[in-house]
């Protein structure tokens, strides 16, 4: 998705694009680390305008992952949906490349040169942020158990798996060396 500079100077730009996640490298780089699977395409709404001397760039991305349960191994699907606010500003040679939190909502400066502005990475990057570092098919998760590996959601499977029992036994002993 490109904004041309000399028609966002002239009025509001409504932009949108739908494009598989292979179109983007930073989230191709994310499935081949295994830390999710694209499985709808990248839809994306941008409305710019010029504003002083800046871009302002407003929009929305909305794309599906398949992800990997970091307790259980379970995959699950994760939709993603995010809003963004990005200002960019005219690059003066020097990089100029730090993020201001003004709001709830996420506020982003970045920085553009020449006469069109690619806002492909910033979009792969918000989508890319919605993506749990530590994935979970539920908070309550009780994960696999540590002997048999069978999945504790489903129902117990009756091993002594020590943790507490150690810990009391620990204390027991405690108790009759006194
Ligand atoms: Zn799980
Ligand atoms: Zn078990």
């Amino acid at each position: 998705m490109k904004i041309e500079i000399d028609k966002v100077k002239k009025k509001q730009l409504d932009l949108s694009e739908s494009e598989p996640a292979s179109h983007f490298p930073a989230l191709v780089e994310m499935e081949k680390a295994g830390e999710c699977v694209f499985t709808a395409p990248v839809n994306a709404q941008v409305s710019a305008i010029w504003e002083y001397d800046h871009v302002r760039a407003m929009g929305k991305v909305e794309s599906a992952v398949r992800l990997t349960c970091s307790r259980c191994l379970t995959e699950y699907d994760y939709p993603i949906s995010s809003d963004f606010t990005i200002f960019y500003t005219e690059s003066k040679g020097e990089e100029l490349d730090e993020e201001v939190e003004l709001s709830d909502e996420e506020l982003i400066s970045a920085t553009y040169s020449g006469d069109e502005i690619d806002v492909d990475p910033e979009i792969a990057e918000q989508v890319a942020l919605e993506v749990p570092y530590k994935p979970l098919c539920s908070e309550s998760c009780r994960g696999l158990c540590p002997e048999c590996g069978a999945d504790l959601n489903a129902g117990e499977c009756g091993c002594d798996r020590g943790g507490i029992n150690v810990k009391m036994a620990a204390l027991k002993k405690i108790k009759i060396e006194k």
